[in-house]
């Protein structure tokens, strides 16, 4: 059966993001999303047609804070999260063997206590896949240490539930902190080198009592945050920008669409990045938008005022992505693409510079 699925990844705090779709009906998950993320992670999903129906947290994570709550906000999607979790704000609290849905396909959840008591692997339904947050990394597991962790417990899940699944089951883990993607069941039963190969409870155990771990940098903001699902008032970053609709892109760029520049254009410094003989060309430009070529952007990007928005504008939006993240990098803050660049302008039949009176 059809399935979309990407893999996404949280530099900061070497989280990974699953998306899982079903291309028949368009329903898809997130598991573990990222808060900081949470602008990409809705950017992929809108550009793949797809519609959010749930978040997934494998659990209350200690390492950053989930997006569950302003993806919520932002697309409607519920809020899957373990019911032993402890945390508030659940729309659907999680027990063994529960199945959740998105259109055609499901994932099971498998409770797989030990890093925390209220981890979950999520299992896809042919077995295929399997998610399984911190109870089993590559090469490794999660630390037993806090948030009622239990080596003893870890040990049973592993063995028990994930190890139970078939060999070339695919696993992918919430964090890597090498850069490692994937394993598979059979690789982490012979390699895993705390529980793999002739690794009694005993030998875990006593691996797990002895890793000297620090305390995590972000345990003390993120946990309390994870026990609202990410319902808190500080630090959301904002889904969208507040001086214009802009669409942001899994490209990392901020769009506008033609229309709501050709009415906000007295509001707005128009950049034309094009070349000269393009500016002055059968498209033509934009009235009153600044020529300043994509060569020369960087030197000559002194010459635009930081304090009105700008708009970059080029043939087709592909050279103006470009000047948006130069003009970025120079520090200007409020700055978008005009998404389609002239040729859009004049598809959608709005004017140029010598046809306005
Ligand atoms: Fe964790």
């Amino acid at each position: 059966m059809d399935l979309v699925f990407r893999q996404l990844q949280d530099q900061k705090s070497s989280t990974y993001t699953y998306l899982l779709g079903d291309p028949s009906s368009g329903e898809a998950v997130l598991i573990d999303p990222v808060l900081e993320q949470a602008r990409r992670d809705a950017a992929l999903i809108r550009e793949l047609d797809l519609k959010l129906v749930l978040t997934l947290d494998t659990h209350v994570h200690a390492d950053h804070v989930t997006a569950a709550a302003i993806l919520k906000k932002t697309t409607g999607s519920r809020i899957a999260v373990s019911a032993s979790s402890g945390a508030e704000n659940i729309d659907v609290p999680l027990h063994d063997g529960e199945r959740l849905k998105f259109g055609r396909r499901y994932l099971e959840a498998r409770a797989t206590p030990g890093h925390t008591n209220g981890c979950m692997t999520f299992v896809l339904d042919d077995q295929s896949m399997a998610f399984t947050g911190d109870a089993l990394l590559i090469r490794g597991c999660g630390r037993t240490d806090f948030q009622h962790g239990s080596a003893e417990a870890l040990y049973r899940s592993i063995k028990d539930r994930i190890f139970a699944l078939p060999e070339d089951c695919l696993l992918f883990p919430a964090h890597d902190y090498r850069g490692l993607t994937t394993t598979s069941v059979a690789e982490e039963k012979r390699f895993n080198p705390r529980i793999g190969g002739a690794r009694s409870e005993q030998d875990f155990v006593g691996y797990m009592a002895n890793l000297g771990l620090p305390h995590p940098k972000q345990m003390d903001a993120a946990v309390p945050a994870n026990l609202k699902c990410g319902f808190i008032d500080t630090a959301a970053p904002a889904l969208d920008a507040d001086w214009a609709p802009l669409r942001y892109t899994y490209s990392g760029i901020d769009e506008i669409d033609a229309e709501w520049v050709a009415e906000h254009r007295r509001e707005l410094q128009v950049v034309d990045v094009r070349d000269p003989h393009e500016y002055t060309g059968e498209l033509g430009h934009i009235a009153g938008a600044k020529l300043i070529p994509l060569g020369r952007l960087a030197a000559e990007a002194e010459a635009l005022d930081k304090g009105v928005p700008v708009v970059a504008v080029c043939r087709s939006g592909g050279r103006s992505a470009q000047a948006v993240t130069i003009l970025t990098r120079a520090g200007f803050g409020k700055v978008a693409n005009l998404a389609g660049g002239m040729l859009e302008w004049h598809m959608r039949g709005l004017p140029s510079a010598d046809e306005i009176p």
